[in-house]
């Protein structure tokens, strides 16, 4: 991911690194390329507008242009403002105010609930097993999941194995059992047992579905997630960005889970996603296996954009 933006970008860097000095004019040739260079990304045009209204002003400032390293410096100004974009607010992991490098910030009293909703393929499944894997290995916490999806069949079945393999409870299935009062018996259980965290995975969906949205949020309401995550899928770019923007509108998230950052896309759903949404991107799936997940770090990744 992020390969040809990255190149791109070090093209228009590698022009303005060479010149001793620079003008207004050579940066705002170079923000015509970095615009075109972040669309071609599929980055959301207002976040790309927005992003090169910043980094433009910063850079036409006096100092700037007449300091000894101007090319430097307007890469510096890009470096911070794609960590802005990116999110580097007081919620992430690894900001200084952030939750000291748990998986999640998962306050309250035990049992606490958290919800991951999805549409249909996203990586719903795998995603709420990995984040129960890293939250029992890394975190230290007894985690017990439960699938919520009455609607297909092998759902049910498919966490049970996946947690099987991972060495993490399910909570056993009673047939034609309504999600709500799935949710109900998962919280009971956990708190007779004594587990910490309870990942609910819950139906998907093509779209963004009336039905299974009230399903949602009777469960939403039933048991008041700490943490409500919406896994999207990276290799759709803009359209993760607005299944995530119309599960926020009508559900109300915490937080984003980016699917499939291995595949070769073009980055535009990470990019885009803070912006947007305003929900951070907790954590991105980076492959099949259980242990494929890791947590956003929005400075690693424009150290990857920017080389
Ligand atoms: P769900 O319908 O949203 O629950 O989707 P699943 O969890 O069943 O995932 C659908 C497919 O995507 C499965 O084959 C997963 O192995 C695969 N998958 C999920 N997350 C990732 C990821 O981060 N990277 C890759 N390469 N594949 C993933």
């Amino acid at each position: 991911m992020f390969e040809s933006l990255s190149d791109r970008l070090s093209g228009v860097f590698d022009k303005l690194k060479k010149r001793g000095a620079l003008s207004e004019a050579d940066i705002s040739a170079a923000m015509r390329e970095v615009r075109v260079a972040l669309l071609e990304a599929d980055v959301a045009l207002p976040v790309v507008k927005d992003f090169i209204a910043k980094v433009s002003e910063k850079s036409i400032g006096h100092a700037i242009l007449k300091s000894v390293t101007p090319g430097q410096q307007v890469i510096k100004i890009v470096h911070d403002e794609l960590i802005a974009m990116l999110g580097s607010g007081e919620d992430e992991a690894d900001s200084p105010g952030g939750f000291g490098g748990q998986t999640l910030p998962l306050l309250g009293v035990p049992p606490v609930p958290v919800l991951m909703v999805g549409l249909q393929g996203s990586g719903k499944t795998t995603s709420t097993a990995k984040i129960a894997k890293r939250l029992s290995e890394k975190d230290h916490k007894r985690v017990l999941m439960a699938s919520l999806d009455t609607r297909r069949p092998a759902a049910q079945e498919q966490l049970r194995v996946l947690g099987e393999q991972i060495g993490i409870k399910t909570l056993p299935v009673i047939e034609g059992q309504m999600a709500v009062d799935i949710a109900r018996r998962a919280m009971e259980a956990a708190r007779l047992q004594g587990f910490d965290v309870v990942m609910l995975d819950t139906a998907g969906r093509m779209h963004v579905d009336d039905d299974l949205m009230r399903e949602v949020i009777a469960v939403r309401d039933q048991v008041k997630p700490v943490e409500t995550l919406l896994v999207a899928d990276a290799l759709t770019g803009q359209d993760a960005v607005s299944v995530a923007r119309s599960f926020d509108e009508r559900l109300g998230i915490t937080g984003v889970v980016l699917s499939r950052m291995d595949g070769d896309g073009r980055g535009g759903a990470a990019l885009s996603m803070r912006a947007i949404t305003g929900k951070p991107i907790r954590l991105i799936g980076t492959g099949e296996k259980p242990d494929a997940l890791e947590a956003f770090h929005p400075s690693r990744i424009a150290g990857r954009i920017l080389g």
